[in-house]
């Protein structure tokens, strides 16, 4: 039966239920046949609603779209290899978190829901205000004192209430779970429809490279919602029998915010509690990621790893693609850095997503050019 599932008891609740989790707390995941008919995409206009039959939004009429999607794939000379970079920055917001944003808000429309709230280091905050003020839901975005003001400034011009919360990113997150005992819980993390509009990268990467998939996936990641999506939109393809393997899933972090890389490399099943220094990768600085399990599990299952890389990497990697032509913001860079830094992880054909613009961030960014 199609519907939202409970990762931790597994009841099972109606697809329309306007639930962000389970009753006794757990994460809820979608179960929902995803139909995906290569003809059918192909003669559609170039954007993620191309899958329609796999999204799983019931009314059109619901449907809050920029027409965003299919953004481009390019081939990049790295030293001695070559990385597929998929320019995911150049969506409406200038983050690849439209793709979740849209069906997100899409369902909620379809559900009559009138105000969401939604916590974020920034760039989901802006996706989410963004389809909010397409969808006329009124919306509150909670972001820490820390985010770039370009996201602030973004986050106000869509007409979002804005509050800047004193501490870590957890102390944000946890403002927001109080908020969201009354009001729609619109997270990237803990909202499954979130991972339905980011699993259309997957259907992307697979259409683009030839309706074939990829051998590896290398992405920043800390909450995991592109990770995750990934997964989601290439377990589906499986499923529906137009692939034979699921892509290495290869997460990379920042080396001052690691969690994942302590689970991965101590064997871990829980998100053990790691001290967060400050990264320039501001994007995936979360000590303590809801779907943590889920993540290295997807890695595991895939034969992928959890790497790190430190800011000078960071920095050494933004630097080189913009010699490239390639303006991205610091987090952006996560994995063209492990790329470079772990030739191991090299094999058959790599894809990478370029997350977010390097606009957003032009504090960070000119003090690191200026640095040089
Ligand atoms: C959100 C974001 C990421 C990482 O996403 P997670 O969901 O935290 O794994 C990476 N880069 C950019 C620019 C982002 O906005
Ligand atoms: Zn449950």
């Amino acid at each position: 039966m199609n519907g939202l599932v409970c990762q931790s008891c597994a009841t099972v609740y109606p697809m329309n239920d306007p639930r962000w989790r389970c009753g006794c707390g757990g994460l809820l995941d979608i179960r929902f046949e995803a139909r995906l008919d290569p003809e059918k995409i192909a003669r559609r206009k170039p954007t993620m609603w191309r899958y329609r039959e796999a999204l799983p939004v019931g009314d059109d009429a619901a449907v809050v779209s920029f027409d965003e999607g299919m953004t481009p794939i390019l081939p990049v000379e790295l030293g001695p290899g070559v990385l597929h970079l998929k320019l995911e920055q150049l969506f409406t917001t200038g983050s690849y978190k439209d793709r979740g944003a849209a069906v997100l808000v899409s369902k909620a429309k379809e559900l009559g829901i009138e105000r969401v709230v939604e916590d974020s280091s920034g760039n989901a905050g802006c996706a989410i205000a963004a389809y909010a003020a397409k969808a006329g839901i009124r919306c509150e975005i909670l972001v820490p004192e820390s985010t770039s003001p370009g996201k602030l400034a973004q986050i106000l011009f869509y007409g979002a209430a804005l509050k800047r919360i004193p501490g870590s990113r957890e102390e944000t997150a946890k403002a927001a779970l109080a908020a969201a005992e009354s009001t729609y819980y619109a997270s990237h993390s803990w909202n499954p429809f979130f991972f339905q509009g980011t699993k259309t990268f997957a259907y992307e990467v697979w259409e683009q490279m030839g309706f074939r998939a990829p051998d590896a996936i290398l992405l920043p990641v800390g909450n995991g919602t592109l990770l995750i999506g990934s997964y989601i939109g290439f377990r589906d393809l499986k499923e529906a029998g137009r692939i034979d393997r699921i892509p290495r899933h290869i997460a990379v972090q920042a080396a001052n915010c690691a969690p994942l890389l302590r689970m991965f490399r101590d064997g871990l099943d829980v998100v053990p509690p790691v001290e967060s220094r400050e990264t320039i990768a501001e994007g995936v600085a979360i000590a303590a990621p809801v779907r943590g399990k889920e993540i290295v599990d997807i890695v595991r299952r895939t034969g992928g790893q959890v790497v790190a890389v430190d800011d000078a990497e960071v920095e050494n990697a933004l630097l080189l693609l913009g010699r490239k032509g390639l303006y991205v913001e610091p987090t952006s860079a996560l994995p063209v850095a492990a790329y470079l830094k772990y030739p191991a992880l090299h094999g058959g054909v790599m894809v990478a997503p370029l997350t977010g613009h390097g606009l957003k961030a032009n504090e960070k960014m000119l003090k690191i050019a200026s640095v040089r």
